[in-house]
């Protein structure tokens, strides 16, 4: 069976070795169903056209296929995030009328100096906030208006869900992660609402990326819920390491696709070289 799928590159950098196989896992999961490019541009200056342009150059190298995407056009676009800020806001329209969010001034220094214990960190290390930086009651807003907002999480409750490669994960809320910025304070969406915004208006039935997104995976099953709608199936790819355990950065020096490539690798070099041993020496 394959489920329609999506292929989300953040264009910061050059995608590497690790990107390379956790997409062209996604590209056959897909398979028939079809696939869709969207490249995740919210995050204005660090993001930049030809780290975009260069990076569906390299997926089509690989021989990545997708059916939609700013490329090929396709019916659920823009596929640039940063063109589909009237989606985005629709949707935190949405989570301010079901009061799941709300206004939250504190910055990420204010937030580690609050913790109750600072050490304490989601999974992916991320500042878990406290529960008493939430805000008392108050009026609606009718525009995010220059704050950033949180999403309240439901404390003590365990988000579970089955992954197609990871098997029964569990994230409790609070615990291993806590109330996240869903609007940034620069008027964007922030990643999590933006990527379930679209993974729904997609109409993606699987999403497939690193497992260093299993945590914002229980984070987005909570905005679905509150959203009223159904989370698409995760299928989340071991991460490339290097020798020392450590997984590759986005500026993996040398291990860049584009590198590869013009150090005469093919694609299914790329694909299937035993990375670990190559990147021995890399981060000392
Ligand atoms: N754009 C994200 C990244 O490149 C991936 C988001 C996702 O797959 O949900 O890391």
């Amino acid at each position: 069976m394959t489920l329609r799928g999506r292929l989300a590159p953040t264009p910061t950098g050059l995608l590497h070795v690790g990107h390379a196989r956790t997409f062209a896992l996604a590209a056959e999961r897909a398979g028939a169903a079809g696939l869709v490019m969207r490249i995740e541009d919210l995050d204005g200056p660090r993001c930049r056209a030809e780290f975009a342009a260069a990076a569906l150059d390299d997926l089509r190298w690989l021989g990545l296929v997708w059916t939609e995407g700013p490329d090929v056009g396709g019916p659920h676009g823009p596929y640039r995030q940063s063109e589909r800020t009237p989606w985005f806001l629709d949707v935190w329209r949405r989570l301010e009328a079901a009061g799941v969010i709300y206004p939250s001034p504190h910055s990420r220094r204010d937030v580690e100096a609050a913790a109750v214990a600072p050490h304490e960190s989601a999974g992916d290390g991320e500042p878990i906030f406290p529960p008493a930086l939430r805000p008392p009651r108050r009026e609606r807003a009718a525009a995010p208006g220059g704050v950033a907002w949180r999403f309240r999480v439901p404390d003590g409750r365990t988000i579970e869900f089955e992954d197609a490669i990871q098997g029964l994960v569990r994230r409790t809320a609070g615990v291993d992660f806590g109330d996240f910025v869903v609007w940034r304070r620069d008027d964007l969406a922030a990643y999590e609402l933006a990527v379930v915004a679209d993974d729904h208006a997609m109409e993606i039935a699987e999403v497939v990326r690193g497992a260093d997104l299993l945590t914002s995976t229980a984070r987005q099953i909570l905005l679905n819920e509150a959203l009223g709608w159904p989370p698409p199936a995760f299928c989340h790819a071991p991460l490339v390491c290097d020798a020392a355990g450590q997984r590759l950065a986005k500026r993996a020096g040398g291990l860049a696709i584009r590198d590869l490539r013009a150090a005469g690798w093919s694609p299914v070099d790329v694909l299937t070289t035993e990375i670990a041993s190559l990147v021995a020496g890399a981060g000392g």
